[in-house]
């Protein structure tokens, strides 16, 4: 039988350890992003010391600041959590084209088929995470499993920074043994019913005829029938075409000072401008790589209002850029420039998504 082999990615409460991580002073403190005091409105993600007050997202920030009095509200930045979120994608296209993004802080991969020859999905999400941290600072959980609900599940298990595999053989009797509220799509209240219905975990839900679970569930019976099976076959599907240009250069010697690095810039910049040009579309993202002599690799990227169009733009971001790494300590053996974010692709539908969760 052809199996898939499936990972999971979820970035720990993303929007809030991005703030905890831009911001030291918020560091170990109980911080929401979005809702005010005051006002009316939601939390929109919690950082882990929040959390421990029994706030969560899509709690009224009236309630959550009666659980916690001294709760720090905070602005979202959009801009910035989607500059990181790409800036992840691109980790996860080292190693697989099959992407399904299905927020700005989480995606199916699949990596059946991958780009490292690699045997081992477990193996990859390993990697995808300590990439992750490497190169953003902050920490993501992984499932991985043999189709998107078992990974989706599996990546809950373990969180915060959590990695958790449901191998084929072994997802009958992890499915028996989970408890009815863990499964992914079967939420408080239906968990509830369940349990008054005598469900408490997959075991239960099993002896359960699919005509049964139509009658006693309505339509969502099917879906129940189905999950405590582990069927999905749902593929991973990349809804948006990947698209990035971009122009890289290996030393045949290492580099060691600045100036060198930013000559070796610019001609980068010149490259990547008459990739535009010839492409017929920018982008707003410019992101630089930069592998050291001993080949440990860092990004960093900067996203701007208007489409890149320039090489003095290109540059002016790219020096910025250099200077967030670690060159004037470190030799490098290469660097790159790259252009993402593309106006024939902007994701409009992210920000549209993020404004009606707030509103
Ligand atoms: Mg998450």
């Amino acid at each position: 039988m052809f199996v898939h082999k499936i990972i999971h990615v979820d970035m720990d409460a993303f929007y809030a350890s991005v703030e905890q991580r831009d911001n030291p002073e918020h560091r170990g403190k109980p911080v929401v992003v979005g809702g005010t005091p005051d006002k009316r409105g939601v939390v929109a993600a919690a950082s882990y010391e929040a959390r421990k007050f029994g706030i969560h997202s899509a709690m009224p920030s009236s309630i959550a600041v009666q659980k916690c009095p001294h709760l720090i509200f905070l602005r979202p930045r959009f801009d910035r959590y989607n500059e990181i979120s790409l800036q992840i994608r691109e980790i996860f296209y080292r190693y697989t084209d099959l992407v399904e993004p299905l927020a700005l802080d989480e995606a199916y991969l699949d990596v059946t088929e991958n780009k490292r020859g690699l045997p081992s999905a477990t193996i990859i999400a390993r990697e995808i995470k300590e990439k992750i941290f490497e190169e953003t600072g902050l920490t993501a959980s992984a499932g991985i499993s043999i189709n998107k609900f078992l990974a989706k599940t599996a990546s809950s298990i373990k969180k915060p920074n959590g990695l958790f595999a449901i191998p084929p053989d072994k997802v009958e009797s992890f499915l028996e043994e989970l408890p009815i509220e863990k499964f992914y799509g079967i939420g408080n209240v239906t968990a509830e019913k369940m349990r008054i219905a005598g469900i408490h975990k997959g075991a239960d839900l099993k002896l359960w005829t699919e005509d049964d679970l139509l009658r006693r569930f309505g339509k969502a019976g099917g879906f129940f029938f189905r999950i405590v099976r582990g069927y999905d076959d749902r593929p991973v599907t990349p809804n948006r075409v990947r698209k990035s240009i971009g122009a890289e250069e290996s030393f045949a010697e290492d580099l060691h000072d600045r100036y060198s690095m930013i000559v070796a810039l610019e001609e980068l910049a010149k490259i990547l401008k008459a990739r535009i040009e010839s492409s017929g579309t920018s982008g707003r993202t410019l992101t630089l790589k930069v592998k050291y002599s001993d080949y440990q690799q860092v990004t960093r990227s900067r996203t701007v209002a208007d489409s890149i169009g320039s090489i003095e733009e290109i540059m002016n971001l790219a020096i910025e850029l250099l200077d967030m790494t670690e060159v004037d300590q470190r030799r490098v053996r290469l660097l790159g420039l790259s252009l993402s974010n593309m106006d024939s692709e902007r994701a409009a539908d992210d920000y549209v998504q993020l404004t009606l969760e707030f509103e």
